[in-house]
Order: structure tokens, then C-alpha cells, then sequence
């Protein structure tokens, strides 16, 4: 499932289509497409620009303009990955998939919506004030969230510091596996209160996620490598990488949580 460190991909993905005019929009399954329909979403983008795109949480907006050195507004376009989402980027002539969605058709090349379950998609944000209102329920992102925001929005209410970490109008972008590398990382029990958690301990948890962000960033999605806790997830024999403990697998709000009972304990 698309977290932040995806969506970072995907707009590095978008940003190929940067300054390119829009010479048409191939709606090729409309399901994807969210409180507008084919011939609308089609007839508002043709010959726009698209500006740079731009990243809240796990939304990604790309605004667009009317020529070529315009400030780019509105229309524009807003992506929610849902499940199994994504944008590529693919020359002309290339074979196309039956899960590309929408083909955004530019001189260079085709960006493309790809997704196998259709669980969200594609927004058109009609005016300006559109984008805000589509965000509105988000809580601020998490790569830019300064450490004394954080921890006074964590700790509002008592619940589960799992649960918090991923209620996307607390804080945006984090889900399942960015939460428990983070909670690993930290050595938080994920079911540990957060009203119990010291401002050492929230500080810890910051630092902990502006450096896992910064690297799952940097390659595109949370790494699978053997010192992360995500390379372990599909393991046979699952162990933790720091103290080679069995790790422990439960279900917290409904997910699926792989944590380390020696390092994270309660
Ligand atoms: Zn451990």
C-alpha cells in the first residue's frame, strides 16, 4: 500500500510531465476517477500545462496552468493511491496495461494511472479553493512536522501510539509499514498508550521518523533491506534484525503488526 516515501516516488515520476502541455486524456476505466466524470476530467485538462507536482501526506496534487510560464492553479489534479495505485512514466507506442487507468498523453511521453484495485484515484479540483477543501481533513505531513507539533498532536487523546501514528488527520502520510519501522525503531510497544509517553520519548520517536522518512525517500519506498524491520515482514522465520528475537505478529486497529518483544516492550 502507497505511504509517503511512494508518493515521493510518484511525484518524482509526475515530475517528468512538468512544464508539458497536456495533449489528451485517455480515460480508460472511469472507476478511478473520484466526484467527476470522463468527459469532464478530459475536457478540463486538454491543452493545460501541468506545474510542479506537489506532496500532502499520501495525496499528491499537480496543479496546472493555461500556458506555458503561467502560475500554474487550477484545474488540478489530485491522486490518492488507495491500495494498489501508482504513476508511470512510459514512451509513446508502448504497450498498455489493463490496469492503467488514465493515460495523461504529453510530446515526450505518457504518464500513466496504474492501479489493480481501484479503491481511490483521481481527483479534479475545479478552482483554487478546491485543493484546500480536498485536504482539509489532513493533519500537517509527516516529513515536515516539527518535533513540538508532533508530540502535541499525538498525545490529544489516550489511545494506542499505533493507532495515532497512522489517523491521517493527527498527522498525514504514515501507514502500516512506515508505522511499525518507526515504533521498531523507537522501541515503542505499538499498543503503548500515548498519554504514557514521555516528551523524551516523543522527541525519540521524531527524530526517529524524520531519518527512516529520509531514507525511505530516498529510495522510493520503505526499504526491504535485512537491517530494516520491513525486510523481515515476509521472512519464514521472522526475527528482529537488531537482537535476532522471534518477532511477534499481532493486529492493532485491524492491521497487521510485526514488532520485536525485547526491544518494544510494553
Ligand atoms: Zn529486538
Amino acid at each position: 500500500m502507497p505511504e509517503l516515501p511512494d508518493v515521493e516516488g510518484f511525484r518524482r515520476v509526475a515530475q517528468r510531465a512538468e512544464g508539458r502541455q497536456v495533449r489528451g486524456v485517455q480515460v480508460r476505466d472511469a472507476q478511478v476517477l473520484r466526484g467527476v466524470g470522463s468527459a469532464e476530467f478530459q475536457e478540463a485538462l486538454r491543452r493545460r500545462y501541468f506545474g510542479e507536482p506537489w506532496r500532502c501526506g499520501k495525496w499528491l496534487v499537480i496543479p496546472t496552468a493555461g500556458a506555458p510560464n503561467a502560475e500554474p492553479g487550477a484545474p488540478a489534479v489530485l491522486a490518492h493511491f488507495g491500495m494498489t495505485g501508482s504513476f508511470e512514466w512510459c514512451g509513446h507506442g508502448g504497450e498498455v496495461h489493463r490496469h492503467d487507468r488514465v493515460v495523461f498523453d504529453f510530446a515526450p511521453g505518457e504518464l500513466r494511472y496504474h492501479d489493480m484495485r481501484k479503491l481511490t484515484g483521481l481527483h479534479l479540483a475545479r478552482q483554487r479553493g478546491e485543493v484546500d477543501e480536498l485536504l482539509a481533513e489532513l493533519g500537517p505531513d509527516a516529513q515536515r512536522i516539527g518535533a513540538e507539533e508532533f508530540g502535541e498532536r499525538l498525545t490529544r487523546t489516550r489511545r494506542g501510539i499505533k493507532a495515532a501514528l497512522m489517523d491521517q488527520s493527527v498527522l498525514a502520510g504514515l501507514g502500516n509499514i512506515c508505522a511499525d519501522e518507526l515504533l521498531w525503531r523507537a522501541r515503542v510497544h505499538p499498543n503503548r498508550a500515548t498519554t504514557e509517553l514521555t516528551a523524551d520519548d516523543l522527541d525519540q520517536l521524531h527524530r526517529e521518523m524524520r531519518a527512516m522518512l529520509r531514507d525511505a525517500v530516498r529510495a522510493g519506498r520503505v526499504p526491504d533491506d535485512a537491517s530494516w524491520l520491513t525486510g523481515h515482514r515476509d521472512a519464514p522465520d521472522q526475527r528482529c534484525p537488531r537482537c535476532s528475537t522471534a518477532l511477534r505478529r499481532t493486529r492493532v486497529g485491524g492491521r497487521g503488526t510485526l514488532w520485536c518483544p525485547a526491544c518494544q516492550s510494553d
